[in-house]
């Protein structure tokens, strides 16, 4: 049996795979020459990069296995595929806490001004430091503040933890029944239960310091100009979802007016060419669609990934 690796696996997940005897390609083949390599493999595993479209799925008669490292299976033809007998696998939990951590990451950036501060130090931080230390005096706490978290699932769970584990007040929304209840992990394994608050959309909108999101995109924005006029003004939001959950336009010109103090983005609309307009805004904190990416999340996937496939093919 032959795997393709074709935008990596972690080395765990590589020899977890080797031992069970398979041999795993990592090489990269980019997308137009996979037509007439792919069909070599009995299994192929990608990340977001990868397309596994249609007329691919057409062209290998022995693929038995497409296995996706991370949650959204938007690069993938996933029924035409499970159609055509192949199974389709993904490991949706490996990276939540990941993603969770770096949502904090752009609210601390946002509240401290660290992504404006950053990059102006660089070019003003000798002349100007008293002038940026003056710019920069306003900053806010997170403890205290309301934080909304708009889908609880995996991430939106993990989300609302580091929250809670802040001091802040979360209040959550989903459009599916949820479990309110928390359990924090501490590092000694101590655990602390909690309930988190479950309101409606348009209350949390309403009510949040913060907002964060992490549903799926269903192909149109669930944030545009009539969510942003509802938002406290002043109030921050951070997109580690999917690029289309945020109306870009809405949101610059919200920030633009004042009504949003600053967004954290690691997802965008047009990946992977973003808005000029977005990534030059003073008060966005940036990062290149990264939430799954640490070291422990991709070990996690590549464990995830062999143990399935290992699953799925002694079936
Ligand atoms: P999940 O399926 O576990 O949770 C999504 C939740 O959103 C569900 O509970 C669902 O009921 C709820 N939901 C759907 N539509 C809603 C709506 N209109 N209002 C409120 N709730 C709604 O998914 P997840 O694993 O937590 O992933 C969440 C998002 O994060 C996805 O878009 C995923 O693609 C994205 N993601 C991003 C990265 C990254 O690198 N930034 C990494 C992994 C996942």
């Amino acid at each position: 049996m032959r795997i393709l690796a074709n935008d990596g696996i972690d080395n765990l997940g590589k020899e977890m795979l080797e031992k069970a005897g398979f041999q795993v390609d990592t090489v990269h083949i980019p997308q137009e020459e996979l037509i007439s390599r792919l069909p070599e493999y009995d299994v192929v595993t990608v990340r977001s990069a990868t397309k596994i479209r249609k007329d691919l799925i057409d062209a290998c008669p022995n693929l038995k296995i497409i296995a996706r490292g991370g949650v959204g299976m938007d690069n993938i033809d996933v029924e035409y595929a499970r159609g055509k007998g192949i199974a389709v696998i993904n490991t949706p939990s490996a990276s939540s806490i990941s993603v969770a951590e770096l949502v904090f990451g752009h609210f601390f950036s946002g509240v401290r001004f660290l992504y404006d501060a950053q990059r102006k130090m660089a070019t003003e931080g000798e002349s100007n430091f008293a002038g940026l230390k003056k710019a920069y005096a306003k900053g806010s706490e997170l403890r205290g503040k309301t934080l909304g978290v708009i889908g609880f699932g995996r991430i939106g769970r993990e989300t609302a933890k580091i929250g809670l584990s802040l001091g802040m007040r979360v209040v959550v929304c989903d459009t599916h029944p949820i479990d309110t209840k928390v359990t924090l992990s501490f590092f000694e394994g101590q655990t602390l239960d909690f309930e988190v608050t479950q309101i409606g959309f348009d209350e949390l909108l309403g009510s949040a310091d913060f907002i964060s999101l992490h549903v799926p995109f269903l192909g149109k924005a669930l944030i545009g100009n009539e969510e942003f006029a509802k938002m406290k003004d002043g109030a921050g939001i951070v997109n580690a979802s999917r690029g289309g959950v945020i109306d870009e336009d809405a949101l610059l010109e919200h920030l633009n007016n004042g009504k949003i103090a600053f967004a954290g983005l690691d997802v965008f609309d047009n990946e992977p060419t973003p808005k000029t307009s977005l990534l030059r805004h003073p008060r966005v904190s940036l990062s290149p669609h990264i939430g799954a990416a640490t070291n422990e999340a991709q070990k996690r996937v590549g464990e995830e990934l062999a143990t399935l496939i290992i699953q799925e093919l002694a079936v």
